[in-house]
């Protein structure tokens, strides 16, 4: 049976492709020195995945930075702005590319970089296509090309994988009213079809056509365009085989159309939509065609090792109905949203040996499929890869590390009246203005100040024993008592502790619950030479001891004024993270949204009067179909509910959220019922604000007056300007002053500026009114 692979991560299994990113933007390493580590990790791949086994071997999935940006460039959907780079020497073509990724400062130009956003619902970051109305493509780079040659010239005739032409013009925008992106496909096809015919003329018998925009809601027109692009590609190009890929999600009413499709083979990710395959198989048309069916039956996605028995079922359905040579086994998606190799763990007393046995990252993925693919047809029974991968999976279910009894009833046992505050919002805002004392347009900071490089030390001198817990904590409360001094002087209302002592806000509280995991080297792409290392949630959560209550208690007692506390909520601490996938997400949610509760109540019994709880990841959890909207952010709102419900009226509990658009989710919002919510709005100029306005938001707001994302330090007038702008439509009792997001990575001089002014823009406000 043929096994293949969709994609495999390409920073490089210690980052090198990061690190050497990062040298060539700084200037320290020229082009030839950058590209010569890329090569590198493309060979590297390429021969992990032959001497795993994999018959058909993927190219084209490496980037040096995002492959919707190499496709932008593959059909030469170059935005204006850049065109004055384009001077035709070659050498340009790589200032061109980062130019369009990162913007441009250099030799007086100042060009802005293209928008980023999430691809799908991972934490992949994509730079989006723009499209203006009379949009032109040509061919401009020839990567995908390039790279088939060089596997080919180590013997491989590998599969090339583009992104396929619908989901590439469905990921974009238009830059410019009055027509409709997916009306420029006849446009763009011929630039694929050029490409596809040069890359059969080089000897590449299969590609791989990715269009998991088949797993969204499509109008008619869009499903059409799919039926459309198919039928040219197959007309122009008769004899090669086309794999087209699908995943993220089940096909529901997309399924016909993917079936309709004229190419080879068709690719299903069956650990998010394993309801596709039955249905697949009972569609006649499908069913007495020749194509083949790909099964992705490996999670490119999560962490967790395969359970062969359930994968073998599914590939056995498959035979029993199609045959085996129409069946291939496959990951369910690339393997870029899965770190590089569990053998690089080698610190047992972090990652002990039972919970390394119940993982499988992307090399260890690659053996699951070919594995899969040899046990197909085979009687299993007796097989040792089998038999030791059912015991790893029947250790992992019954295991006493995993399955807490008392952590699982308690979230059986949570009521409905868990998720109510004693009284209604308005009850509680009276009682609140009586016991908090807070002026009109009160004033705060969202959480964190700056992560100076001596702060960093503290922490990673601690952590490798250069200092010891009571040298550490000493220098931590010198950082705190100073910052709270520096936020008096300057007339902040309600003060925060800094969060001097987190690395990351996530992890922080990962590190003290139960059931939590973290690699040495499971690091992810999010975006270019971004990484990030997710904790792995393995098992029951569980608080063991108050998590923050030592530094908000020693904050609030060293100063008159109020100190926030300052926790990450449930459904940020979850969307972070790699998930279990033995119990549904919204349990473990729960898990996480108890365990925060009990330290909400907790800073209450300490003294604490404001607490912030941080949920900027709610939107991201979105499902990507629309009708699974609602299930999701009845659960998600639930989880914040839990969280804070648990304390008295007069406690005034915080949110925060940042990158978000609010229109459609503003119900949900308000169902949070936080006392107080602050959001990013600085860069929409207030846009952002208008959601709440139209809803009539009932509670109190804090929209970020200034952008925390720029040193530049923003003017009083500007501010003011901002805060009149909110006062049209936020009732004056409602509104509170701050910045946009957390400090950390801003710098103490911009930041003492920016807040100083901020504070005058309220001061002002208030005499106006
Ligand atoms: N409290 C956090 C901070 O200030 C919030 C960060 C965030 O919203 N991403 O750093
Ligand atoms: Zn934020």
């Amino acid at each position: 049976m043929l096994s293949h692979n969709l994609g495999y991560p390409r920073v490089g299994s210690l980052r090198e492709l990061k690190k050497a990113n990062e040298q060539f933007w700084a200037g320290t390493i020229d082009r030839d020195a950058l590209q010569k580590v890329a090569r590198k990790i493309r060979h590297q791949n390429w021969e992990t995945q032959q001497n795993a086994g994999i018959s058909l071997i993927p190219s084209n999935d490496f980037s040096l930075y995002d492959h919707v940006l190499d496709t932008s460039l593959m059909v030469g959907a170059i935005p204006g702005r850049y065109h004055q780079l384009l001077d035709g020497k070659s050498n340009k073509e790589l200032d061109l590319y980062f130019a369009m990724a990162r913007g441009y400062q250099k030799n007086g130009l100042d060009i802005n970089a293209m928008e980023m956003t999430k691809w799908f619902d991972t934490n992949y970051h994509y730079l989006v296509p723009e499209f203006v109305k009379d949009q032109k493509f040509k061919r401009y780079s020839d990567k995908v090309l390039l790279e088939f040659e060089d596997a080919l010239q180590k013997g491989i005739v590998t599969k090339p994988v583009l992104l396929g032409p619908v989901t590439y013009l469905l990921l974009g925008k238009e830059k410019e009213a009055g027509f409709d992106r997916i009306d420029l496909l006849d446009s763009l096809l011929p630039i694929y079809i050029s490409i596809l015919k040069e890359l059969s003329a080089r000897g590449a018998e299969w590609v791989q056509l990715d269009e998991p925009g088949l797993v969204f809601d499509l109008n008619e027109k869009e499903k059409l365009a799919f039926l459309s692009a198919y039928s040219q590609i197959r007309e122009a190009l008769p004899k090669l085989r086309i794999l087209v890929t699908t995943y993220f999600g089940p096909l529901e009413d997309n399924l016909g159309i993917a079936i309709a499709l004229p190419v080879d083979a068709l690719h299903l990710d069956l650990t998010r939509g394993a309801e596709t395959l039955p249905q697949i198989l009972v569609d006649d048309s499908f069913v007495s065609s020749t194509k083949k069916l790909s099964l992705g039956v490996v999670d490119g996605r999560n962490i967790w090792k395969n359970d062969y028995r359930k994968s073998l079922e599914w590939i056995k359905t498959a035979v029993n109905v199609l045959g085996e040579d129409r069946v291939l086994v496959a990951p369910s998606s690339s393997l870029l949203h899965s770190p590089y190799d569990l053998e690089l763990e080698k610190n047992e007393a972090v990652l002990t040996p039972e919970i390394k046995n119940w993982l499988a990252f992307a090399k260890q993925k690659l053996h699951e499929v070919t594995t899969l693919a040899r046990l197909a047809t085979l009687d299993c029974s007796n097989d040792s890869a089998f038999l030791a991968n059912q015991k790893a999976i029947e250790s992992r279910r019954t295991s006493a590390l995993i399955h807490k009894p008392a952590v699982k009833a308690r979230v059986s046992e949570v009521r409905e009246s868990d998720f109510d505050r004693q009284n209604a919002f308005a009850i509680r805002q009276a009682i609140q203005l009586e016991k908090l004392k807070l002026p009109l347009f009160p004033s705060t900071t969202i959480g964190s100040f700056p992560q100076t490089d001596e702060v960093r030390q503290l922490r990673a001198q601690f952590k490798k024993g250069a200092l010891t817990l009571n040298e550490y904590e000493t220098r931590i409360r010198e950082e705190i008592v100073d910052s709270l001094r520096w936020q008096e002087e300057l007339g902040i209302d309600v003060l925060v502790h800094g969060e001097f002592e987190r690395n990351d806000m996530v992890e922080y509280f990962g590190e003290q619950l139960s059931g939590f995991v973290f690699t040495q080297n499971g690091w992810v792409q999010s975006y270019g030479s971004r990484c990030v290392k997710p904790p792995i949630i393995y098992g029951d959560v569980e608080r063991a001891e108050p998590m923050t209550v030592k530094w908000s208690a020693f904050a609030q007692a060293n100063s008159a004024k109020l100190v926030k506390g300052m926790l990450t909520g449930p459904v940020t601490i979850l969307q972070w993270s790699f998930v279990r996938d033995d119990q549904p997400r919204k349990d473990t949610t729960f898990q996480i949204a108890l365990a925060i509760r009990d330290e909400v109540i907790d800073l209450e019994k300490a003294g604490i009067k404001v607490i912030q709880i941080d949920e900027p990841a709610i939107r991201e959890g979105l499902p990507l179909r629309k009708h699974a909207w609602k299930t999701y952010l009845k659960w998600a709102v639930d989880a914040f509910r839990l969280s804070a419900a648990g304390v008295a009226d007069q406690t005034q509990i915080h949110t925060h959220m940042c990158y978000s658009e609010f229109n459609d989710i503003i119900d949900s919002i308000a169902a949070m019922d936080a006392d107080v919510i602050t959001i990013e709005t600085s860069r929409s100029q207030m846009e952002l604000l208008d959601a709440f306005a139209q809803f009539n938001y009932p509670n109190e707001i804090g929209p970020g007056v200034y952008d925390i994302h720029s040193p530049r330090v923003p003017t009083v007038d500007e501010m003011i300007l901002l805060l009149e702008k909110a006062l049209k439509v936020i009732p004056a009792r409602n509104l509170w002053v701050n910045p946009d997001c957390g400090l950390k990575t801003r710098k103490w001089p911009e930041t003492e500026a920016a807040l100083r002014n901020m504070i005058s823009a309220a001061n002002l406000l208030r005499e106006s009114v």
